[in-house]
């Protein structure tokens, strides 16, 4: 699978928004997109740019995409079960990519950003519901029991993204007990709750063409 090796902070120029994917450095004076909001590269200030409504809706399945880390190939099997299951597809896409496991550990803040919640849930640092689990793609459901695990209750890298979970806070449909360190999936959020600003239904018209 070709992964993507180049400056992270430039998906978010490229983007036209901030994705949040290097943690920490996101919140502080150092963001890239904050400091240079404009596309990368030779002409990326130049204005009065056209897209064609193609272009539009492939911007916002990259920004999806890029925003979950996954690969095409990764995010249209999202996609083809959203579509198999009853109600909204783009709903049922973001409400899917929301019950992935390395983004539960990113939204309870145990870790600080959707990569190394995928880093940290490969090495076996969470379990649900008593049980490890290192499939950074595993779905978890209601009732669902997120925990870090004892012997990697100490590593600083958790702690510290407790610690500066209160910046970005927890979603309502889950419940964050910071002292056990662990969280409990209240429900499946509704689509109010995803309050990032994505156009869905622009990825549902790409992939129907
Ligand atoms: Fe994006 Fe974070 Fe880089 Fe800012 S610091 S451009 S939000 S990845």
């Amino acid at each position: 699978m070709a992964r993507y090796t180049g400056s992270v902070c430039r998906i978010c120029r490229r983007e036209n928004m901030k994705l949040f994917l290097k943690g920490d450095r996101c919140y502080s004076d150092k963001c890239a997109f904050d400091r240079r909001g404009y596309p990368p590269g030779e002409h990326g200030q130049r204005r009065g740019r056209k897209i064609s409504d193609y272009g539009i809706q492939l911007r916002e399945k990259q920004k999806v995409k890029r925003m979950y880390g996954l690969s095409e190939s990764q995010f249209r099997l999202f996609f083809q079960r959203a579509e198999r299951q009853k109600g909204v597809t783009g709903t049922n896409l973001l409400v899917a990519l929301e019950r992935r496991l390395d983004n539960i550990v990113y939204r309870l803040g145990f870790v600080n950003s959707r990569t190394q919640g995928r880093h940290f849930v490969r090495h076996n640092h969470f379990t649900v519901n008593g049980r490890k689990v290192n499939i950074p793609s595993f779905i978890v459901k209601s009732g669902d029991v997120v925990q870090v695990r004892e012997k990697s209750q100490k590593i600083q890298a958790i702690g510290d993204s407790l610690d500066a979970v209160v910046r970005r806070g927890v979603p309502q449909w889950l419940d964050l007990e910071k002292e056990k360190m662990q969280g409990v999936i209240k429900g499946m959020p509704e689509r109010e709750d995803l309050t990032m600003p994505i156009q869905e239904q622009l990825i549902v018209e790409l992939y129907s063409k």
